[in-house]
Order: C-alpha cells, then sequence, then structure tokens
C-alpha cells in the first residue's frame, strides 16, 4: 500500500484540525465577551490593556501568540495563556472527534474499526477506498463539531467564571432542535434498518441490540417509533430533540433543587441545567439524563485534589464545585460512549431502572449538598490565617 494511498485522508484530518483551530479562536472570543455581556462582532480584536487592535497576522491561532510570545506588539502586556490552549484544545478536540466518528466509528467491525468506507449512512458512493469522506460524513462531523465548542466555551467560562450565559446555551438549544429536526434519527443509517426487528419485539432485550442503529442522534425510545413519527422523519427528529431539551431542563432543576436542600443554600445556577437542555436538544434525552452522574465520576478524582490543593494554600473556600465542566465531559462520555455501552444502555429503557437511578442520583444529591454544606472548619480568610501561621511557624 503505497503512502499516497492515505492522502485523502491526511488532507482532512490536516483540514479538520486547522478549522478546530480557526473556531477556537472564535471561542475565546466568546469566552472573554460573553461573561461581561459584550458584543461578540464588535469591535474587533484588540489588546485588553491599550485598546489597540490586533493586526491579522498577530491575530492567526497558535502562530500569532507563539510570534509575539504572547505579548501585545504596542505594549507589551502579557495576554493569558489561555488564549493558547483553547485554540490548540480546540484544534485537537476536532481531530479526536473526526478519528473516532469518521475515520474509524470506532465500533463495530473487524478490531472494532470500521472506517467510514463500511459505515452504512457515510459509505462513498464510489465505495473506494482512499477517497474523501462523502458529504453526508461531513455533515456528520459538523453537527457533533458545532456542539463539542459550545461544551468547550460553556466548560471555559463556568470555570472562570463560575456562569454559563444564556447566549450560548439558548442559541445551542435552537440549533440543536433545528439539527435533530433536519438529521431525524436513525440517519445517516437507512431506517429500513429496523425491518430487522421484528414487529412487536421488545427493544429492552438483548436480542434486539445488535439490530439499533446510533444515528447523528441517539436512540430516542424504548420501542419502535410511533406510527405517526416513523423513523428518519422530521417529526420524529423534532420530538425526540423536544423530549431531550425537556429531560434536561427537567434533570437540572430537580438536581439544583435537591443540592440546594441539601446544602441550606443556593449553590448551583440555571446555567447548569440549560447546559443539560442544549445536549439533550442536539442528542436526545440519555446525555441530558446522564451528563452528571457520568461527568462526576469523570471528573471529580481531578477537581477534588485540585480544591483540596487550593484549599491547603488557602485560596478559595474550596466549597464552589464548577459543575460546567463535569457536565461538558459528561456529555462527551455518554455520547462517543453510547455504541460501546451496549448492553448496559438497554436499561435505560426499563422503567424501574430509571425510577431505581433517578432515586440514587437525587438521594445522591441531596447527601453531598448536606456533607458539603456542614464544613468542619471555619471557611472565612480572616478566621482561617491565624491557623496557616500557626501551621506554618509550627
Ligand atoms: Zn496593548
Amino acid at each position: 500500500m503505497e503512502w499516497w494511498y492515505h492522502l485523502p485522508l491526511i488532507v482532512s484530518c490536516v483540514w479538520v484540525f486547522v478549522l478546530g483551530l480557526g473556531v477556537g479562536s472564535f471561542l475565546n472570543v466568546l469566552i472573554v465577551r460573553l461573561p461581561f455581556e459584550k458584543s461578540i462582532i464588535w469591535p474587533g480584536s484588540r489588546c485588553g490593556h491599550c485598546l489597540r487592535p490586533i493586526r491579522l497576522l498577530d491575530n492567526l491561532p497558535i502562530i500569532g501568540y507563539l510570534r509575539l510570545r504572547g505579548r501585545c506588539r504596542f505594549c507589551q502586556a502579557t495576554f493569558s495563556s489561555r488564549y493558547l490552549w483553547v485554540e490548540l484544545g480546540t484544534g485537537l478536540a476536532f481531530l479526536a472527534l473526526f478519528g473516532i466518528e469518521i475515520v474509524t466509528q470506532g465500533y463495530g467491525g473487524a478490531l472494532g474499526l470500521t472506517p467510514w468506507q463500511d459505515v452504512p449512512g457515510l459509505r462513498n458512493g464510489s465505495g473506494a477506498l482512499g477517497a474523501f469522506p462523502p458529504v453526508s460524513a461531513w455533515i456528520y462531523f459538523f453537527y457533533h463539531a458545532t456542539l463539542l465548542s459550545l461544551l468547550i466555551a460553556s466548560a471555559v467560562i463556568d470555570a472562570e467564571h463560575r456562569i454559563i450565559p444564556l447566549p450560548i446555551t439558548y442559541t445551542g438549544t435552537l440549533i440543536g432542535l433545528i439539527g435533530s429536526t433536519l438529521l431525524p434519527w436513525p440517519w445517516p443509517s437507512d431506517p429500513s434498518v429496523l425491518q430487522a426487528i421484528p414487529a412487536g419485539f421488545p427493544w429492552t432485550l438483548p436480542e434486539a441490540g445488535a439490530s439499533i442503529p446510533t444515528g447523528a442522534t441517539l436512540w430516542p425510545f424504548a420501542g419502535p417509533p410511533p406510527d405517526w413519527a416513523p423513523a428518519g422523519s422530521w417529526k420524529l427528529g423534532l420530538l425526540n430533540g423536544l423530549i431531550g431539551a425537556a429531560a434536561g431542563m427537567f434533570v437540572g432543576r430537580s438536581i439544583k433543587f435537591l443540592f440546594e436542600v441539601g446544602l441550606g443554600r443556593p449553590a448551583l445556577g440555571l446555567g447548569d441545567a440549560d447546559l443539560l437542555m442544549m445536549a439533550g436538544a442536539f442528542l436526545g434525552w440519555q446525555p441530558a439524563v446522564l451528563a452528571l452522574p457520568v461527568g462526576s465520576l469523570v471528573t471529580l478524582p481531578i477537581i477534588l485534589p485540585l480544591m483540596a490543593w487550593a484549599k491547603l494554600r488557602g485560596r478559595g473556600s474550596g466549597n464552589e464545585l464548577p459543575f460546567g465542566p463535569g457536565i461538558a465531559a459528561g456529555v462527551v462520555v455518554v455520547w462517543l460512549g453510547w455504541p460501546l455501552f451496549g448492553e448496559l444502555t438497554r436499561i435505560l429503557f426499563d422503567p424501574v431502572m430509571v425510577g431505581l437511578i433517578a432515586f440514587i442520583m437525587g438521594g445522591g444529591m441531596l447527601v453531598a449538598g448536606l456533607i458539603i454544606g456542614k464544613p468542619s472548619e471555619p471557611t472565612s480568610p480572616s478566621e482561617r490565617k491565624p491557623q496557616q501561621e500557626a501551621a506554618s511557624s509550627a
């Protein structure tokens, strides 16, 4: 096999990475301006210190930052390294998403790797190996890359400011509803693949699992879609998006309520519920319901030591949990992992199991609120100082 055989793949990957850098540059604008409710269009990029506009070439992702070593060309004020990391991170995230969803599909097939040429809905018309991904594969990628970009911006802003701006989540929910309507499940797979499941066969049984395809949105229901909204119809797509958004709103607000009852004071912003609503509009109800518990499992081992460290150094009260990054990570894990969870995901079609999970989640948030809400040591800085001095002199 000659190297040029892979040329379309290499060109596609480079293009996706560069696109991610450019999008990351735009996300930086959102991250800097949205928390202060500034316009994201006007004025153009400028130095936050001397307010002089940034030249076009200096504004290039990564290159502009590295060439000037992160400083303003005119007044030498340093720019936050976050600009660099958000650009690079978005570029790498786009590349990873393209690799998982389009190049390998990651699931099924020999060795668990099925290139796009072998995935029914994403297959090239010519079927030729070494060809560029077809248009359907690009649409599939752009839809998910849009969600990924909104999640990155929300996570970074929440980590810095403990807020998730409405323009991101509300615009995102609208884009998600339009997308899930235009790309109804099981797109890009053909709805006829569902005929492999006999009529009246419960989807909760393992035998059905192999025949239920994952589309750009996840499996919508615990059974065949209703007659008035058949698989692949815009009605099913819109219904799926609306149920997802409603599920996110409901779960987010319930968790906020229970956590704050336990804690005894307001803690979670409604931005977290809005973030779940946006993910539900894009993908369906599954990530909206599962993102917080899954995200907690993924991020708490990282966040808790960081919080403990901050507490040791006397920074912050250590009681403020940024839920945004955790929810964003949970959405990504549920969405990309959905086809891999396979058998496990089927329990979500069982009302008893869903009730049990809801009970555990709700109770868990209540208990978590109670534990965090009763600090065993004084938390205000003035009370802590004498302790620290005692510790350092000892
Ligand atoms: Zn300047």
